[in-house]
């Protein structure tokens, strides 16, 4: 049995997945012809309570092309310091947008709302560069699966309409906070001018995210996407799966979420084991005791299970749950890190 838990991105479409791919109607996207394609980004759309979406072939783009059309070159964006548009993507906030960004040192790669006005510079000061974006990220990955408290997201959407300021929500998982929440997609549909989802995390998809926003915003994230060369032909068959997913892949992230509470619970009893991060929803990070063993050796010790997990750097290691990882796996691997110790 091989174990594969560096990541919720490993999984591989389900039966009824494939399913719903190979007999989805399809056409010309770029021609915005494919009867799939439009009928997702209707259903995310609605989903939110937003006025339009759009298909994109990964969340860095969807992303991306949001904060291009938020900022002008040589505008500023504010995020924490865990931000995956800062840390993950390629420096494409600079190589796209011309933007930099004023790091925020939060909580587990959560802000308050004291420390984002803070960070804004003063617009009438011509020497520092015009703040113009806020961006957020529930559930966040570097902060380990942490889910915002959504008054702080309340105050902070105060802010930015107080200082003329956009406000992106980048929620690759943001599914996870929903369930975990039991949060309402509508309510976040209000405050945000823009929402990014991936369908290839939690929901178990082989490609794809959706950029949601208004009208007016969505239009002209049509042309960013060609730009960015995100324009594609048949990619109903990928939509199709996104709308698998949405109708039965959200409510059984819970199980994800149940699964790294236990795996914490076994975590933290280790003698090995220095700190479990607080678990939320599918990400577990933690630290061993290095003088007890090292993170090389408890990574080889379970490559030789056939089980793998991922460092982060700075001595974390992380483990994620997902839809290809079954209570058969679950119980074996529980097993299997009880004798490690
Ligand atoms: C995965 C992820 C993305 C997008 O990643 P892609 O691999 O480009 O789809 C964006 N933000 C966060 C927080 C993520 O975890």
């Amino acid at each position: 049995m091989e174990i594969n838990l560096i990541s919720d991105t490993v999984t591989k479409p389900t039966t009824g997945m494939l399913e719903a791919m190979m007999t989805a109607k399809v056409g010309d996207d770029v021609f915005k012809n494919d009867p799939s394609v439009n009928a997702l980004e209707e259903k995310v759309a609605n989903y939110f309570g937003m006025e339009a979406s759009l298909f994109f072939p990964s969340g860095t783009m969807a992303n991306q092309t949001a904060i291009k059309l938020h900022t002008s070159p040589g505008e500023q964006l504010i995020c924490d310091k865990y931000a995956h548009v800062y840390n993950y993507e390629g420096g494409g906030v600079s190589f796209n947008s011309g933007v930099s960004c004023k790091l925020v040192d939060g909580n587990r790669g959560m802000m308050t709302s004291e420390q984002v006005e803070e960070a804004i510079n003063p617009p009438d000061f011509y020497h520092s560069p015009l703040t113009s974006l806020v961006c957020i990220e529930n559930t966040t990955n570097k902060g380990g699966g942490a889910c915002w408290d959504f008054n702080e997201l309340i105050k902070i959407e105060k802010i930015c309409t107080d200082n003329d300021l956009k406000y992106h929500l980048d929620g690759a998982r943001l599914w996870n906070a929903l369930v975990a929440k039991q949060e309402n997609p509508k309510d976040y549909g209000k405050l945000f001018d823009s929402i990014s989802v991936c369908l290839s995390k939690g929901l178990g998809c082989p490609v794809g995210s959706v950029l949601a926003g208004n009208k007016k915003l969505i239009d002209d994230a049509l042309r960013v996407r060609k730009v960015l060369g995100g324009g594609m032909r048949q990619s109903g068959f990928l939509a199709a799966a996104g709308i698998y997913a949405m109708n039965y892949h959200i409510d059984r992230l819970a199980d994800d979420h149940k699964r790294a509470k236990e795996i914490g619970e076994v975590l933290i009893r280790l003698e090995i084991i220095q700190k479990v991060e607080p678990i939320e929803t599918n990400i577990i990070i933690f630290e061993l005791d290095e003088t007890k063993m090292s993170s090389n050796n408890f990574l080889a010790k379970l490559e030789e299970h056939n089980i793998s997990i991922i460092g982060m750097g700075q001595g974390k290691l992380r483990i994620v749950t997902h839809l290809d990882y079954t209570q058969e796996m679950h119980l074996h691997f529980l097993k299997v890190l009880k004798t490690l110790a």
